[in-house]
This record gives C-alpha cells, structure tokens and sequence, in this order.
C-alpha cells in the first residue's frame, strides 16, 4: 500500500492586487520572496528565465516547474500588471498602438514601430505628466502616477512575446527580426521624473541574464529636469539621452515647456555639456516643430548658435497634428530650411518620420481619445 503523499496546503487565493507583482522584483529580490516556498534555490532562476527569456505570462506555461510550486505562485503573485483595452494599426500596417489598462484601472500606451531591420519600442514611464507642455494631450489630464518598475518592463515583455510568437494576433507583417531592437522612453510621462523605478527597469531590460537588450539601444527623452541629468551622467548603463528642446529662448521655450521656469536654456545646455564631459556620449535635440510658433529662420540660426559647441545632434519632429489644437504641424518646406540652417551650421541634423500620424500615435493621443470618445471602429477592440 502506498503512503499518500503529504498534500501542501495552498495559500489563501488572493485578489489580482493583493498579489506579488513578480515583475517589480530584481533577480535577489524574486529568490528571498520565493524562500517561503521552501523550494530549491534553483527554482528562482528557472523563474527569472521565464519570464525575461521566454516572455512567460502565466504560470501554468512554466513546465520545468512543479504543478504545486506553479499553484502556489498564481495563488498569490502575477506576472501581468496590465492588460490591453485597444489597439489600433497604422494603413501600412509597420505602426502599432496598445492602450494598456493597469490594476487600478490608469491607463498608458506604448507604439511598436517597425522599421527595416529595427524594431522599435515607444513606452511609457508614468500615467499621465506633470510637466504640462502646452502641445502635449498626456499633459492635459495631470499626473495619476509612477509607473512600477513592473509597469514599465511589461510593456516591454508584451511586444517581445508578440513578436516572438507568429500565433499571437500582432496585427503587423513582422518578418526578421522578431525581437524588440530598441528601446525609446518617449511615450506618456517625464521617466527622469519616476527615476528609481525607470533605472530599476532598465536594469532589468539591459542585464544579459534578463531581457539583454544593449544599453546603446535605448534613449531616454526628458524635457531638461537638470538635477536628474547629472544624476544620469553617473548611470554606468550607456543609456542614450535625449533632450527635448522645442525652443532655443527662455521666452518662447517656457511657454511651451513650463520645466523651462525652473531650468532655464543657459542652465540646462550647461548640464548637457557636463554629461557629454562626463560620458562622452553624444546628445540628441529632439525639437518638434510648430507652424508659426518655433518654425523660423530666426530660431533656427539661434538653436545653432547655443548648440554649435556641444557633441550633439538634432532630430527636428513634424508635430501629429490633433484636431482641436491651436498647435498645427510645420510644412515640408520650413521644416526642410529649419533643418538646413542647422546643418549649414556643422550641426547633425536629421528629420523624424512621421511615424503612426494617422493612428494618434503622438504621446497621449489614443489616451485621451479613449477617455473622451468611444473608441472608434478604427480602434480593435482586445479582450
Ligand atoms: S511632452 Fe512629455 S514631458 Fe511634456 S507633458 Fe507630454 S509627456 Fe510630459
């Protein structure tokens, strides 16, 4: 007669948001949790692999595991902190745009962007701003929060899977390569201002026993939080920066990026020329143009005059246009001469594609247009 094996007792089922969210944990921090499972140290790493290498998002996918241990880890943790609520493809079909709904109801957006070999990756680092720049429509509804580190990394994960996977319903062409190639916090929030759980992220998203993407492929974009920039210039990650400048003056540039109040020009190029000593990094400008407001000659010539020092190179954006804003896109032509007085100048310049123009994908965009309106029969809706 056999003895029956000693059942364990499960943990008490627990509510999505009173789980663990595994993803805000580093590798120390996932095996001292998992210790009160009594389980084989080993059993961390076969976790951590998973979820970082093969983009698990469910426990019962875990096969290595044993079923109880896998029991006892959807009882009380989750892996998915958000969920997609719509999604919606650009007419060529290399664009796409998630809206992500978080535990607690907040959402954010992330843009796949697809491109020759590239495969690019837009996400957000807080739910809504507070930096409250005059064209931005995430700025118009505040700051709800932080982001998690978690939060952070799953958009990640969830376009890695998608792309991985040719049975998942990722509503672009993806041929080779199907990984994520770079990486661009540019989407909904100011990551300089929800630091620690931005580089939390990013160490994560870079360290080769996780998700192992290089550093150099990642930029982060901040509106000149000048404290923060220093703070980067210390980061071993080389993570790229970029700068969003919109105005080479105090006066127009603190109309459109009121930060620009606290961090003035003549103060934030002088921290970008100290990070460039310090890293010996180049700097990207970013500087969207507007028709009639920062579009001139004029400023061209002063934007390469306070920029012709610095190892730098300026990406000048064509603004998505929003229809009830007094913020229009520049034309082809201002914006080709912009670029052409810089680059007369010595100053590396190049003009962004308009990625995603028709699917709202401008920062904010699809949130805001969730929030005030159906979602339109353009936007898929995802379960
Ligand atoms: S442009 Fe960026 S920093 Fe400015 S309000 Fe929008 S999300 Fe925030």
């Amino acid at each position: 007669m056999t003895t029956p094996k000693a059942v364990q007792p499960l943990p008490e089922q627990r509510t999505h948001a009173e789980r663990v969210a595994l993803l805000d944990f580093d590798f120390a921090q996932l095996s001292q949790w998992l210790a009160q499972f009594q389980t084989p140290q080993f059993r961390a790493r076969q976790i951590w692999e998973w979820i970082y290498r093969r983009y698990a998002e469910d426990f019962a996918a875990m096969s290595d595991l044993p079923r109880t241990l896998r029991e006892q880890l959807a009882a009380t943790a989750t892996l998915t902190p958000l969920a997609p609520v719509a999604q919606i493809v650009s007419s060529d079909r290399d664009t796409v745009k998630v809206l992500f709904q978080l535990a607690d109801g907040q959402t954010i957006e992330a843009v796949l962007m697809l491109y020759d070999q590239r495969r690019t990756l837009c996400i957000s680092s807080q739910a809504g701003c507070a930096m409250g720049c005059a064209f931005c429509a995430t700025a118009q509804g505040g700051l709800a929060r932080n982001l998690t580190s978690g939060e952070i990394v799953a958009q990640v994960l969830y376009f890695a899977r998608h792309l991985a996977d040719p049975t998942l319903p990722l509503p672009c062409s993806v041929e080779r390569p199907t990984q994520v190639t770079n990486l661009v916090l540019m989407g909904m929030g100011e990551p300089l201002h929800n630091y620690a759980n931005v580089w939390a992220a990013l160490h994560r998203l870079t360290a080769p026993d996780a998700f192992g993407l290089g550093a150099r492929h990642i930029t982060l974009s901040t509106v000149g939080l000048v404290p923060q920039i220093e703070r980067m210039a210390d980061e071993k990650l080389q993570v790229g920066l970029a700068v969003s400048l919109h105005a080479p003056n105090d006066l127009l540039r603190t109309q459109l990026v009121p930060v620009n109040k606290g961090y003035p020009v003549t103060t934030l190029l002088e921290a970008v020329r100290r990070y460039v000593a310090k890293t010996r990094r180049r700097v990207t400008f970013e500087y969207a143009l507007m028709a009639g407001i920062n579009d001139s000659p004029e400023l061209a010539q002063e934007m390469a005059a306070r920029l012709h020092d610095i190892l730098c190179h300026v990406n000048l954006i064509p603004l998505n246009p929003v229809a009830d804003s007094p913020f229009q896109p520049s034309s082809d032509a201002a914006t080709a001469h912009f670029a052409q007085i810089l680059q007369n100048a010595g100053i590396p310049t190049t003009i962004r594609l308009r990625r995603g123009i028709e699917i709202n994908a401008g920062c904010g965009q699809l949130r805001r247009a969730a929030a005030h309106q159906p979602l339109s029969l353009e936007i898929e809706a995802r379960h």
